[in-house]
C-alpha cells in the first residue's frame, strides 16, 4: 500500500488479529479512523502524543471492533498528556456511549461534520446505524465505506475520488461479498480511482478472487 493516504493499524474483520483502523498525521494533527478493541494498546505504543495540537478520531459506528478503546484513548490523552479529543461521529448514540463507560465530556467534543467532512450513512446491521464518510484532505478526495454490506450510498460520491476505501468480505451478511462487487471495483479502478480492500474475514481468498488488482 504506497502513496496512500491513509496508514492502516489493522485491517481485519471484527474476529480478527488486529481491528480495522486507520490513520494519518498532517503536520501537528494526528487523525485516527476508528478505535476498536486493539487499538488503544498500538496507538499507546506508536504515538508520541506530545507532539500533536489536535487529535481527532472518526467513529464509523458503535461496533467493538470500531469504538471497543475508544473511551479508553480518551480518558488516556486527557490524563495523561491533558489533551482534549475531538470525536467526528453520527452515531445516534455516540455521546451514551461516551457517559456509560465513564468518559468525562469535558475530556472531548462531539461534532458530526467538518467543512473537509462528510458522513455518508450506509447499511451495516439492524438496530446499529453505520457511515463511511468522504474526505479532502491534502488536496485529496478519499471515500471510506467503514463497515457496510452495500455499495450503494458510496457510488454517487466516487466522481473525482482518489482512494476508495471498501470493506469486502469472503462471506457477507453484514459486509459487502466480494463475489458480488468485483466488476463495479474493476470500473470504479478503471475510472481513475486507487481501491484499497479492508476489514477482511479472509484476505487469502480474497487475494485469489480479486487477483491482485486492488490494493490490500
Ligand atoms: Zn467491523
Ligand atoms: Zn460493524
Amino acid at each position: 500500500m504506497k502513496n496512500n493516504l491513509l496508514n492502516f493499524l489493522g485491517r481485519d474483520s471484527g474476529f480478527g488479529e488486529k481491528n480495522n483502523s486507520a490513520y494519518i498525521e498532517i503536520e501537528n494533527k494526528l487523525i485516527i479512523i476508528d478505535c476498536g478493541f486493539t487499538v488503544f494498546e498500538q496507538v499507546k505504543e506508536k504515538f508520541d502524543f506530545n507532539k500533536y495540537n489536535n487529535i481527532e478520531i472518526i467513529i464509523t459506528h458503535l461496533h467493538n471492533d470500531h469504538a471497543g478503546s475508544l473511551s479508553q484513548v480518551i480518558l488516556y490523552l486527557w490524563f495523561i498528556y491533558n489533551k482534549k479529543t475531538t470525536v467526528y461521529s453520527k452515531c445516534s448514540r455516540i455521546k451514551e456511549y461516551l457517559d456509560i463507560t465513564g468518559t468525562p465530556s469535558d475530556a472531548y467534543e462531539i461534532k458530526d461534520k467538518a467543512d473537509n467532512l462528510e458522513f455518508i450513512k450506509t447499511e451495516h446491521v439492524e438496530h446499529l446505524d453505520a457511515y463511511g464518510f468522504r474526505l479532502n484532505i491534502n488536496n485529496k478526495n478519499i471515500v471510506y465505506t467503514g463497515d457496510t454490506n452495500t455499495l450503494e450510498p458510496f457510488l454517487p460520491y466516487l466522481n473525482n475520488v482518489d482512494e476508495f476505501y471498501v470493506d469486502v468480505s469472503k462471506f457477507g451478511g453484514a459486509h459487502i461479498k466480494i463475489d458480488n462487487v468485483l466488476e463495479m471495483l474493476k470500473k470504479i479502478k478503471e475510472s481513475g480511482t486507487n481501491v484499497y480492500l479492508m476489514h477482511m474475514d479472509d484476505k487469502k481468498y480474497i487475494e485469489e478472487i480479486t487477483k491482485g488488482e486492488f490494493f490490500m
